[in-house]
């Protein structure tokens, strides 16, 4: 039975709301599963890690993302734990962390944004050319690196069993790179992929400046705030917060689509949102069909009253 490992990436100390489908995809997979965990202190992860195999600890005086440092240690446990597979999810810091454990590890292959895996078959599929082809691929090495694109694996709670710890020091390499500064946007921006909540702006918008209009209540309910492909090539909004087919796939507890039509490309996107609320003067968009409360109306009115009421009860 080969053994499966996987990245478990902390944001801010916790573990990224993308995980546990990482992590409930490999314990699915039927192989032993090594979690990895950059942290100093273990116990606030065993939860989530039941039903793993072995939690790998990495130590270190200074755990800050370190390219250098993370590829070097984790291409070292790949080699150590006699990782087949090797897993984690398809963020901002696996784009730049996952061709470096690839690199360094012999005989390896490397699939990122998978949206879908067979491991009996050796089949992965991800798109290409902006979501406009799935390709399919066989890797040949050894070792198989894949990254999940987030909110597209289901989720399993639970596991039983409490996991074996091992602990690894840092690998402390010679830096390659070396980080001058982390410029962070200034908007506070939610991670539309972890955000509970979001409140979305399409063609209907009709302005860049009117997104301001959902900021006001994104602020309100902590919202991120999506938009469609469609206020997206209209500079309206910019393609990180793109939600669809070629754009990010959210998950969110309440998703607000306010002036979107509802086509199949915006909807593969958002489709799992637990509740969907659609805001459209024309009763006959298609978001209707797939809401779960629908206001027709002018999104000019409706989003104020919308922010007045949320004012009033929160
Ligand atoms: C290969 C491919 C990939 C694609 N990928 C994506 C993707 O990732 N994401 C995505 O979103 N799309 C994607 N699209 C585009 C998609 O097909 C639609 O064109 C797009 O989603 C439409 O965006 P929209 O709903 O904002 O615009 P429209 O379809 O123009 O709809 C605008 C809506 O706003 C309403 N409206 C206008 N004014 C108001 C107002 N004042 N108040 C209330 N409602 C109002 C209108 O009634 C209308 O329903 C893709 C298309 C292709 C071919």
């Amino acid at each position: 039975m080969a053994n499966i490992g996987l990245y478990i990436e902390l944001k801010e100390g916790k573990s990224k709301k993308s995980n546990k489908e990482t992590l409930s995809f490999a314990k699915k997979s039927g192989k032993a599963v090594y979690a990895v965990v950059f942290t100093n202190d273990v116990g606030p992860y065993l939860d989530e890690l039941k039903g793993v195999k072995k939690v790998i600890q990495v130590k270190g005086d200074d755990l800050t993302y370190q390219p250098d440092f993370y590829a070097d240690t984790m291409a070292k446990i790949i080699k150590d734990f006699d990782l087949e597979y090797f897993l984690g999810i398809f963020s901002a810091q696996a784009r730049d962390l996952f061709p470096r454990i690839a690199a360094r590890t012999e005989d390896a292959g490397l699939i990122n944004d998978c949206l879908e895996i067979d491991l009996e078959n050796n089949q992965v599929a991800r798109p290409v050319y902006a979501g406009k082809l799935l390709c399919r691929y066989a890797i040949e090495d050894k070792i198989k690196i894949l990254t999940l694109r987030p909110n597209v694996f289901p989720v399993e709670e639970g596991g039983a069993g409490d996991p074996e710890i091992a602990t690894v020091d840092l690998v402390k390499s010679e830096p390659k790179i070396k980080i001058l500064e982390v410029i962070k946007s200034e908007a506070k921006k939610i991670d539309l992929q972890e955000a509970d909540v979001i409140i979305s702006g399409g063609r209907g918008i009709k302005t860049k400046e009117n997104f301001a209009l959902l900021q006001e209540v994104a602020d309100l309910l902590n919202a991120g705030i999506g938009a469609s492909r469609a206020a997206v090539d209209s500079e309206y909004a910019t393609y990180d917060m793109q939600v669809g087919q070629t754009g990010k796939v959210v998950n969110p507890k309440l998703y607000i689509a306010c002036g979107i039509s509802g086509a199949i490309q915006h909807f593969v996107g958002m489709k799992t949102s637990r509740v969907i609320v659609a805001i459209n003067k024309d009763p006959e968009a298609p978001i209707f069909k797939k809401a779960d409360y629908g206001i027709v109306g002018d999104l000019f009115k409706a989003v104020p009253l919308l922010k007045e009421e949320l004012k009033a009860v929160l």
